[in-house]
């Protein structure tokens, strides 16, 4: 933001009108080098983004004009034109759409990556009035990587004058108050001199213009006009040829979502996206519909393939973009998109919908249902074909946007779980890769009877965990869960295809057969006192000691009774509320091995070693779980009393 106190103002004179000269604010002046330097890699685009802005402003009259009966425009009239003037080297990029004044030239245009996109919704709030386009506020600067110098005239509607707004790039712009017939802008394009690396003067020529508008900005839906030069015969005449200059139309017009899918190529639909959602890589996936029925709708849907910067931020919208009768309505329709969809960027157009419409009314209209429904079923259909068809996209899917289907899975009391379970993965210790939940019911080992998974912070930790090994030696598959959502997701499907899910580390985990049992049961019954003397000595801190069978090395392990484990423990406890849960834990002891001796000779020769040994086993067990110690100073002092 610009603020009087970080921009110097140079008044001068500039024969009877005033100019003020201001200074882009530094960090501005970084980014407007970045910007020229470095984040397009293609000069070229610079045409696309003055000609979207021209569109937008017509979008914005239009939209106006929707809400307020003043606001006289003509539709057949509204156009965008390019002129050429090859002898000045000069560029010029015209529209007649709502133009900008001088508060508006400085705003928008005097402070880079600032779009007066928001502003404009935040305008028209009171009015219940739709939104408009989105942007980033920085296409306008791209202009300066073919451009010396861009004077923007201007002049906005319902205002009496035009402002010129001039800049050589980073050194600063000045705003001069001028004459300006129509309402509009302007935008004048001084080339730079051609270099050997370099032909700037390309763009003053008639075919790359053409060429440029073929593909980046034909679906633009207001026509763009340009003086070209056409040979034709000769009135009169059957061998003879002139050139004559005439005004055409360079855009097909037809939004690229109207148009028949057997005649998109992948790169239109790819630059369309990377062009209208910001994105400088292409879409996973791209749903194009088009609906005729009671409710008759287009719409065109893409997968990205990464998640946007503010994604996970608060204050990311989701929706897609609502046009009827060729009227931008709103920007981001929320109600098309159900939250777990929230990363589906896109389009729908539908003339059933009523066009005198408050965002109120569009809201509860049932139409509008209709469309989300259908829309649902399709973005979920074209993540299955995804998940069969193209599994390392899929992957890549499910690394930007598998925490929002989880979220979707586990919230609202698991409403939506039937609908998305198909649609999870889960990293398999036997595939060493991602499964669904339906390939590891497929494949459970006979007497199988659950879904094993085992959580933790990575999955080299996880494979580390004592609790796993016996699991494994039985050749179970086991789901490493690492994501800190993935504990809540299970507890919420509860089974999956009558398959129960059973935590590695819930102390009801019972592999063993009945002589195994009973064994295990006498051992327990014979250290009865002793196993209770080490509860007691820790404190509270567990709800029993047990001796297992469970462990081959380990000699101790940390489990769980009851809904949380110690991974949700975590989980919950980081969240920032007064909640603080904690799991029922039980300490395992592995009865074969040689600590369990020692432990029984200590029982009958020395109590107080005994508390000692029982707060070091109990503290490794939780260090191996990833758990802190609460007591470290006291550990640290028994352990070194012990080794000395
Ligand atoms: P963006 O278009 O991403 O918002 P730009 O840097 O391209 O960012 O433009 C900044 C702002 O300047 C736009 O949001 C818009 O308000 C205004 N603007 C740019 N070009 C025009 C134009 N031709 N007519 C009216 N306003 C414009």
């Amino acid at each position: 933001m610009l603020t009087s106190a970080n921009i110097s103002i140079k008044l001068f004179n500039r024969k009877e009108e005033y100019m003020k000269k201001k200074e882009f604010k530094s960090s501005s002046k970084k980014l407007l080098n970045m910007m020229i330097n470095s984040i397009y890699t293609n000069k070229e685009i610079f045409l696309r983004e003055l000609l979207s802005n021209a569109s937008d402003a017509l979008d914005k009259l239009n939209y106006l004009a929707l809400t307020d009966g003043s606001i006289d425009i003509n539709r057949d009239e509204e156009e965008i034109d390019i002129i050429r003037d090859e002898k000045e080297r000069i560029l010029i990029i015209k529209d007649n759409g709502i133009g900008m004044n001088e508060e508006e030239l400085e705003h928008n245009l005097g402070t880079i990556a600032e779009s007066d996109s928001l502003r404009f919704k935040e305008d028209n709030k009171d009015q219940k009035s739709a939104e408009i386009i989105g942007q980033f506020g920085v296409g306008f600067y791209s202009a300066f990587m073919v451009a010396k110098k861009i004077e923007v005239l201007s002049r906005k509607y319902n205002e009496e004058s035009g402002y010129l707004w001039e800049s050589e790039g980073a050194d600063g712009y000045t705003i001069t108050k001028v004459d300006k017939k129509d309402i509009g802008t302007e935008i004048k394009i001084y080339l730079k001199d051609d270099t050997d690396d370099e032909k700037y003067s390309d763009y003053l020529e008639e075919h790359t213009i053409r060429n440029l508008v073929s593909k980046y900005s034909d679906y633009l839906r207001y026509p763009i006009k340009m003086e070209v030069s056409n040979s034709r015969l000769k009135d009169g005449s059957k061998d003879e040829y002139e050139t004559v200059k005439e005004t055409i139309t360079l855009n097909s017009m037809t939004p690229l979502w109207k148009k028949d899918k057997k005649d998109i190529t992948e790169d239109e639909y790819n630059n369309f996206y990377t062009d209208k959602f910001f994105d400088y890589e292409k879409p996973l996936r791209v749903i194009h519909t088009n609906v005729e029925g009671t409710v008759s709708y287009k719409s065109l849907m893409f997968i990205p393939s990464h998640a946007p910067f503010d994604y996970y931020y608060k204050d990311y919208k989701k929706g897609l973009e609502l046009y009827t009768n060729g009227v931008l309505i709103m920007d981001k329709c929320e109600e098309l998109l159900p939250d777990y969809y929230s990363f589906v960027k896109g389009v729908v157009d539908s003339s059933d919908l009523s066009l005198n419409i408050s965002r109120e009314t569009l809201q509860n209209d049932r139409h509008l249902v209709t469309i989300a429904k259908t829309l649902e079923t399709k973005i979920h259909n074209e993540l299955l074909d995804m998940l069969k068809n193209s599994y390392d996209d899929y992957k890549k899917f499910f690394t930007a946007f598998g925490s929002q289907i989880k979220y979707g899975v586990y919230n609202m009391y698991g409403m939506n779980k039937d609908k998305l379970k198909d649609l999870l993965i889960f990293y398999s210790a036997k595939k060493e890769d991602f499964i669904t939940l339906e390939e590891y019911v497929n494949s459970l080992e006979k007497n199988q009877e659950n879904i094993y998974y085992a959580s933790g912070e990575t999955i080299d930790k996880i494979k580390m965990l004592p609790q796993v090994e016996q699991v494994r030696n039985k050749n179970y598959d086991i789901l490493y869960l690492t994501d800190y959502l993935d504990e809540f997701v299970i507890n919420v499907l509860g089974e999956f295809n009558g398959k129960k899910f059973m935590n590695v580390s819930d102390s009801s985990l019972d592999l063993d057969t009945k002589e195994e049992k009973e064994a295990l049961k006498k051992a327990n019954d014979d250290n009865k006192e002793m196993l209770s003397f080490i509860k007691d000595a820790l404190d509270g801190e567990v709800i029993d000691v047990r001796l297992t069978n469970k462990l081959t090395n380990h000699p101790v392990c940390l489990t769980t009774d009851g809904e949380i484990s110690v991974e949700m423990q975590k989980v919950i406890n980081a969240m920032p509320t007064d909640e603080n849960v904690k799991a029922k834990m039980v300490l395992e002891i592995n009865e074969k091995h040689k600590i369990v001796d020692k432990l029984k000779k200590l029982y009958k020769e020395d109590k107080d070693e005994l508390k000692k040994y029982a707060k070091i086993l109990y503290s490794s067990s939780r260090l191996i779980e990833g758990l802190s110690v609460d007591n470290p100073t006291e550990i640290s002092n028994i352990i070194c009393d012990l080794l000395s």
